[in-house]
């Protein structure tokens, strides 16, 4: 899958989300770029797991895509899968979008996170299953990764 074909998958989970939002930009930025801009966020989270993330600006939201990265989660995937994947972490985004929950500290983002997982189980099914299987493979990974 290329950057087109994302780009394609992204905007089409955006058009058709089941909730009303202002609808965010959405950015593919380079490796080095986004780790930085993950750093200047305070996500505390590991780099090469986090295929994309959402930052509120003042005109709107944006949501950043590091294609490096998903191609490294996605690679053993069939076709269908990711694309299910690419919809699952966007709807993510677009669930923090639609939550407006302000996060201070690391108790409100884990709230937030929980919150986003509910809404993704309940709306989506399909999506949430593979969400699932990904934060498994997480869980599986040593605490200091
Ligand atoms: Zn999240």
């Amino acid at each position: 899958m290329n950057q087109s074909d994302m780009i394609l998958i992204i905007n089409d989970t955006i058009l058709n989300f089941k909730k009303e939002i202002k609808q965010p930009v959405i950015m593919f930025i380079e490796q080095q770029r986004f780790s930085k801009l993950l750093d200047l966020m305070e996500l505390k989270k590991h780099l090469h797991l986090t295929p994309c993330f959402v930052a509120e600006m003042k005109g709107g939201n944006i949501i950043y895509y590091c294609e490096e990265i998903i191609q490294k989660l996605i690679n053993d995937f069939s076709k269908e899968k990711q694309k299910i994947f690419l919809e699952a972490i966007t709807l993510h985004e677009l669930f923090h979008i639609w939550n407006k929950i302000p996060i201070n500290d690391a108790e409100e983002a884990i709230a937030s996170e929980l919150i986003v997982h509910e809404e993704i189980k309940k709306i989506y099914p399909k999506e949430n299953k593979i969400l699932n299987e990904f934060q498994q493979k997480i869980n599986k990974l040593p605490k200091n990764h």
